[in-house]
């Protein structure tokens, strides 16, 4: 076990926790921020061109605007650690995390950032071809479809509000879903029903994502049939959900029926004295870099006013 107790230990390095990182350091409270492994730098580190980030008119690739918030949070002083927390224990006024090698940690707050993983299709060429025509994210990416033929997958409210906000900017929309009627609310659904650009393939699964280097089209399989086909688009939106990365704090910190942690009425304060949550790991609804980068804020914020308290 590390002898100290810092004041703020960070788990994740998104938007969400480097820019609590940043904000804690700067308090002079000396972060320590565990970054995870893999997936150091959060979700933008696998994306190509981030164009909605304030402050970079000409665009920014995901890993460099990542990798200045890091330098960011390091030049201030936060202690970044690429490891990940296997095991968690914030119920005492003392809270310990457990590294990768089975180190405890102890700090008197802790800030959760781990984020929400986009769920995949599992294909193949899901992840070579991601940034490259297979986007999860309509107003991210969007705007990069102009005038092309785009798939979007799902039939839930998300995928419905993914297709219809991405008729402004493509000549065509298909809806693939596997079954013959929506998951959707009625309101959604005729919405995209009602939308002149806006087709379904019903019973319909994505079985390959075809292209060398960017989508140029997408294999069909019929769940009744078996018959496939081949629907040729440029861009393939998947919207059949995420899944918070919450496993560690289930059974500590409140979670909704999803899997989200739950945080008091505008602050990031859990139910558990002295532990904060931020980004998209509390946040069904805007899963923005710029808004996760706010909640990282508030959370450091409402961290050092706890520790304030204390003292
Ligand atoms: P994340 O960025 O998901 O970061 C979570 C971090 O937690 C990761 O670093 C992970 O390593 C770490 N972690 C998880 N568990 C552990 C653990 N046990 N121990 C240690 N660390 C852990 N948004 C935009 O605003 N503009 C865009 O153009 C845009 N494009 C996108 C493109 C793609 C392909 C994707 C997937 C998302 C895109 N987004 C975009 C959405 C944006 O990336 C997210 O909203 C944002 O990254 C959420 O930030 P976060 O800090 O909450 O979580």
């Amino acid at each position: 076990m590390g002898s100290e107790i810092s004041d703020v230990i960070i788990v994740g390095s998104g938007p969400a926790g480097y820019t609590a990182a940043i904000y804690a350091a700067r308090a002079e409270l000396r972060p320590l921020v565990f970054e995870g492994s893999i997936t150091a730098g959060g979700a933008l580190i696998n994306t190509t061109e981030v164009e909605n980030f304030p402050g970079f008119p000409e665009a920014v690739m995901g890993p460099q605007l990542m990798g200045q918030m890091r330098d960011q949070a390091e030049k201030f002083g936060a202690e970044l650690v690429t490891d990940d927390i296997v095991a968690m224990d914030l119920t005492g006024d003392i809270k310990t995390v457990t590294d990768s090698d089975g180190t405890e940690h102890r700090a008197k707050t802790v800030i959760l950032a781990m984020g929400s993983a986009y769920r995949k299709l599992g294909l193949p060429d899901e992840d070579r071809l991601s940034g490259h025509g297979v986007s999860w994210c309509a107003t991210c990416d969007g705007f990069f479809f102009r005038e092309k033929d785009i798939a979007v997958v799902g039939g839930g409210d998300s995928a419905m509000e993914e297709a219809t906000f991405l008729t402004r900017f493509g000549r065509t929309v298909t809806i693939v879903h596997r079954r013959d009627d929506l998951r959707a609310s009625k309101i959604m659904a005729d919405r995209a029903k009602n939308d002149p650009k806006i087709s379904f393939a019903w019973n319909s699964e994505v079985s390959a994502i075809n292209g060398t280097d960017s989508v140029q089209s997408i294999t069909l399989t019929d769940t009744v049939t078996g018959a496939q086909r081949v629907l040729d688009v440029s861009g393939l939106f998947v919207a059949i959900g995420h899944d918070p990365r919450s496993e560690l704090v289930r059974g500590q910190v409140d979670l909704d029926a999803e899997g989200y942690v739950l945080t008091q009425g505008r602050s990031t304060r859990t139910n558990l004295a002295g532990v904060f949550a931020c980004g998209d790991l509390v946040d069904h609804t805007y899963r923005q870099a710029i808004t996760a980068a706010g909640s990282g804020c508030s959370a450091a914020l409402d961290a050092e006013h706890f520790l304030a308290d204390l003292a």
